[in-house]
């Protein structure tokens, strides 16, 4: 088997992009994943029959924009591998409990007047935190677009900043707190509570205050961007530009043990016994809490099994995905309207107690958070003409009351049923005549495909304060080194956190170069 400088262990996007800078730094590498394909969560598959690319995991990469892989086009993905985004207009649509519905416009004015119907102060609010959020971006920036040790942290540049003490406090803070104090109308604190569940950490948690300002200001500015193509284009990308570096890609190969000599990983064993060694060091994207029991727990020490036993896996998800002859167009008093992100939100504290309900396993009957994606709306080609892609996406529980995760197989298609019913409430056009096929995927179905999803949750785990930052993945062990020797990690489980945004994967590469001894502002525009 290979005997490469690096064994990269799972192909999700980050770990593809740690891999790409250490190939552009002339390391050899090969990447092995338990999937058929390589991208993990950024993959665009023919999952509903040929010509319908389905987004099977993620379909917006707004945050990815801000790194400099694509801001500064470090490694040619767009202009050498293809790569462009598209910034659909309106950015978002939500539907409300009694009828209501808040079209999210590129224009911030539009929007703050769309707020306006509900409440003057509300418009006027929501415009102020977009300006504010202007004065953290540079600070966030700084922190996240570097990894914890070598990037300053937030508590350092918050410190200097003349606002630092009013930033750390809304950092501190649940995104709840800080709608309840920023607005007043229910349905404006309903659509702030939408946008803020979108990386699937309950809402009342501390630490997700940045989240009303993080996650509205970036879809303000450029809109939920997302690939021309469909998600699985920055995978393409990042296997191009690796495959022209002459790395080989292991798919369909489940990763089960570390190779350990003398205390340093030197490589990795798969499921089916074949050894892949490595040089110069391993870098995983395995889960973390999966990683732990690939190599004796003597191995790790007290601290670090400690810290993953205690790690929490974070919010399941549940998508159901539609081939459909037309896109849901919501019927509104001022006319039709449709969104590539759309969906429905219940009142904020029913959004607050969704979260609160995951997180003590109960099941909601209610549907409270809904995201409709149909990215077809701007990018036709990812279907047959005239036709169109949908995706339902809701949060949910893993383990069900009494029957186990195993009874999702007989639930499942009827939760969907449930979703598709509470939408068709403000698109009754958006009938079965128009379904021409669906595949749903519950917790136990987003976990069989990606191992790296424990419980179907998508983002590597919980990210409010107990597992951010310094925190994540372990304290003492957030710099992608891990306690053993030669052992690098990367992925959602490591700083800053999940979706799609490769700054987990650029910040690992940054630590192994500088172990490496390089000058990384050579590879990187640092
Ligand atoms: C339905 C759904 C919708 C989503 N929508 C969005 C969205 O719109 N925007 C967004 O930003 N994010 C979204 N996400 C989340 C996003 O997909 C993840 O946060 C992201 O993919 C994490 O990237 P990663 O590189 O850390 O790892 P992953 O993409 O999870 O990749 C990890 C890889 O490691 C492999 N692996 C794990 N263990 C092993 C092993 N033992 N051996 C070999 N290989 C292994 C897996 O097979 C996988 O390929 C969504 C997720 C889901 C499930």
């Amino acid at each position: 088997m290979p005997n490469v400088d690096f064994v990269v262990a799972g192909a999700g996007h980050n770990s593809l992009i740690t891999a790409c800078y250490l190939v552009k730094a002339g390391f050899s590498c090969c990447v092995i994943d338990a999937r058929s394909i390589p991208g993990g969560g950024c993959a665009t598959e023919e999952i509903l029959g040929p010509g319908y690319g389905i987004d099977t995991c993620s379909t917006g990469h707004t945050l990815m924009l801000q790194n400099p892989i694509i801001r500064a086009d470090e490694l040619g993905l767009v202009e050498k591998y293809g790569l462009s985004y598209l910034h659909p207009d309106p950015v978002a649509h939500v539907a409300l409990p009694d009828g209501e519905q808040i079209t999210m416009s590129l224009d911030c004015e539009a929007t703050m007047a769309e707020l306006a119907r509900y409440s003057e102060k509300d418009a006027q609010s929501y415009g102020r935190l977009i300006a504010e959020f202007d004065e953290l971006r540079p600070l966030l920036g700084k922190a996240r677009s570097g990894p914890i040790g070598m990037a300053p942290s937030m508590k350092s540049l918050l410190a200097e900043h003349p606002r630092g003490g009013i930033w750390a406090r809304r950092m501190a803070m649940s995104a709840r707190d800080i709608i309840l104090r920023e607005f007043e109308s229910p349905h404006v604190r309903a659509f702030m509570g939408w946008l803020s569940f979108q990386t699937a950490v309950p809402i009342d948690q501390a630490g997700t205050g940045i989240l009303p300002y993080q996650i509205a200001a970036p879809r303000q500015a450029s809109s939920w961007s997302i690939p021309k193509g469909g998600s699985g284009r920055l995978t393409d990308a990042l296997v191009g530009f690796l495959g022209d570096h002459g790395v080989t890609f292991y798919c369909n190969a489940t990763v089960a043990r570390l190779i350990l000599d003398d205390g340093r990983c030197v490589g990795v064993e798969t499921n089916d016994g074949r050894a892949f060694r490595a040089k110069q060091g391993v870098v995983s994207t395995i889960h973390v809490k999966h990683l732990a029991d690939m190599a004796p727990h003597e191995a790790w020490g007290e601290d670090f099994i400690f810290g993953t036993d205690t790690y929490n896996v974070g919010v399941p998800f549940f998508a159901s995905y539609l081939a459909t002859s037309a896109p849901p167009v919501f019927e509104t008093p001022r006319g039709p309207r449709t969104a590539v992100s759309a969906g429905y939100a219940g009142w904020l504290e029913n959004l607050v107690q969704s979260g609160r309900d995951i997180y003590d396993k109960r099941l909601s009957e209610e549907v409270a958070w809904l995201l409709v994606a149909t990215p077809t709306l701007v990018d036709p080609s990812r279907a047959p003409e005239g036709h169109h892609t949908v995706k339902f996406l809701t949060h949910t529980i893993y383990d069900l009351p009494g029957v186990g995760p195993a009874g999702w197989a007989d639930r499942k298609e009827a939760f969907a049923d449930k979703l598709i019913e509470t939408i068709r409430r403000f698109c009754p056009d958006f009938t079965d005549d128009v379904i021409l096929q669906r595949m749903t995927k519950s917790p136990v179905d987003i976990e069989a495909l990606n191992p790296h999803m424990i419980h179907g949750a998508p983002h590597g785990g919980d990210r409010s304060a107990t597992f951010a930052g310094d925190q994540r993945p372990v304290p003492g062990w957030a710099s992608h080194r891990m306690p053993i020797p030669g052992l690098y990690q990367t992925g959602g489980t490591t700083h800053p956190g999940g979706s799609i945004t490769g700054f987990p994967g650029r910040n690992a590469a940054m630590v192994v170069l500088r172990d490496l001894g390089l000058d990384i502002s050579n590879i990187m525009a640092v």
